[in-house]
């Protein structure tokens, strides 16, 4: 049994067909496949993916899938991302471009990664240790602590740095020096930093493919799951039905699945542990083309507390279809917590005044204001996190249920749709075959190569 046709539930559901096997049922609560990399049009035409989705696969089964559900309906783009601040751009990564800021600022900057040169002090707690041992107080106090506050919408000390795993910050404090010196810009983009995104239809056109490549028969979709009862291992719907299962993989939100089963009171008791944002995604339509500075850009980072988002993302710009002809269009995205609330009512005014400040847009031009919050937005990587994880997947296995996916496994360190994809897959292969789920325990590679077509019946 199958919860949820996202990114996880369809690569369950391919990965069963492909292996030809019969037995099995997936239900979708909405009306088509896709989850939170589904794409909507509005009323004016305008397409809006729910927020800025880049697709950076790390497996070539996930590019098989994806091109068996497009063929090659695909644009490629440079991956051209820049930071506006202190109205200015700074291409990114931001440390190798820190020349481009203001003297006292650069100076500040410099500072800073010199003094992390004498090295030593404790191994990192939080994330704002490990931010502050990697880049210096000079690039944190400018860049990395506004924006990282901004965009997961809590203090970057209230993060964990389990989710970090191994990873080290590129920081080449030479190299910056010489872009200082020789007045060089250093850009993050190239010819071997590409990415593609579906020509028709926005980021959900992929998993509409894949939707239609499986069996239609075994795919229920406006079924919402109500209720689980571990102990009898059955499923019951909004409406009342009852279905048995003897595995579940669940992709959706673990704090909800938790809520709605028969459990035990200490695995229920879990569920308000779980910490997330939300994600307000506000798209704006407009008369005419770019401005020249934002011709082939592909998405903006904003560190400062004045401009409501963290990220823009010119939509307009990845595919000529993303926008009715005559017309381009801007997609920004603002976090929300209970530590950083979002006026509902004002935050599509202050996006457009946002753009306006920052000489993006005329208000006149503007033809399309769309707006959807998403209730759970980014999978928090709070501070002792992996225990609480860990407690509930336990007890969840016992009833025979996989919680997998963005937040079924809430590991945002594999929570693109490469990684939910793979962890459907790879679910798939532990529950038939006993094998090892590497992404869903980060390890980031997969046995599965290739993936083979599948026909649809
Ligand atoms: C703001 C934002 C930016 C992102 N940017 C990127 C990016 O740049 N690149 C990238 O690769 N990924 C990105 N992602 C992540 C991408 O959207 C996810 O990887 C993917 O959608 C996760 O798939 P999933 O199947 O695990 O979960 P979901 O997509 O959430 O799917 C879960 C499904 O379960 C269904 N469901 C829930 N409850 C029930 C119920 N009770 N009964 C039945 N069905 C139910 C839901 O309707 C949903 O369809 C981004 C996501 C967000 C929110």
């Amino acid at each position: 049994m199958i919860l949820g046709a996202g990114p996880t539930g369809l690569g369950a559901a391919w990965r069963l067909a492909e292996r030809g096997h019969d037995n099995w049922t997936l239900y979708e609560a909405a009306p088509q496949a896709g989850g939170l990399a589904s794409t909507v049009m509005d009323a004016h035409g305008f397409l809006w993916d729910l927020g800025g989705h880049v697709l950076f696969s790390h497996y070539t089964y996930f590019d098989d899938v994806a091109n068996h559900a497009l063929g090659d309906a695909w644009v490629e783009h440079v991956r051209e991302a820049w930071v506006w601040m202190r109205e200015r751009w700074i291409p990114y990564p931001f440390q190798n471009n820190i020349r481009r800021l203001p003297e006292d600022e650069l100076k500040a900057c410099v500072d800073g990664l010199k003094a992390l040169q004498n090295g030593g002090g404790a191994p990192p707690k939080t994330f704002r240790d490990w931010l502050l041992g990697s880049f210096g107080q000079g690039i944190c106090d400018s860049f990395l602590f506004p924006y990282n506050r901004k965009v997961w919408a809590y203090d970057p000390s209230a993060l964990n740095v389990e989710w970090m795993g191994e990873r080290v910050a590129t920081v080449d404090l030479q190299r910056i020096l010489d872009n200082i010196a020789l007045e060089r810009d250093d850009v993050g983009w190239g010819p071997n930093n590409t990415f593609r995104f579906p020509l028709r239809g926005g980021t959900g056109a992929i998993w509409k493919g894949v939707q239609q490549l499986l069996p239609k028969a075994k795919l229920h979709f406006n079924r919402s799951i109500a209720r689980i009862n571990t102990n009898q291992r059955a499923l019951e719907t909004t409406d009342g039905q009852r279905t048995a299962y003897d595995a579940l993989i669940s992709t959706m939100p673990l704090d909800r699945l938790l809520a709605i089963i028969d459990g035990p009171e200490e695995l229920k008791a879990l569920a308000p542990r779980f910490v997330h944002s939300s994600s307000h995604i506000i798209g704006i339509g407009l008369k005419g083309t770019p401005p020249a500075d934002l011709a082939t850009k592909c998405w903006i980072y904003f560190p400062e507390p004045e401009y409501p988002f963290y990220r823009v993302t010119v939509f307009s710009n990845y595919s000529p279809n993303n926008a009715p002809a005559g017309h381009w269009s801007l997609m920004a995205e603002v976090s929300e917590s209970p530590e950083k609330p979002v006026d509902i009512r004002t935050v599509v005014d202050a996006v457009v005044a946002g753009f306006e400040r920052c000489g993006f847009i005329d208000r006149s031009n503007v033809v399309s204001r769309w707006h959807r919050r998403l209730e759970h937005g980014y999978p928090t990587p709070w501070f002792g996190r992996d225990a609480v994880l860990d407690q509930a997947q336990h007890a969840l296995q016992l009833s025979g249920i996989y919680s997998r996916g963005r937040f079924g496994a809430w590991k945002y360190e594999v929570s693109n749709q490469d990684h939910s994809l793979m962890q459907g897959v790879e679910a798939v292969e532990r529950i038939l075959d006993g094998a090892r789920e590497r992404t869903f325990n980060g390890e980031m590679t997969s046995v599965l190569t290739h993936a083979r077509s599948i026909s649809s019946r």
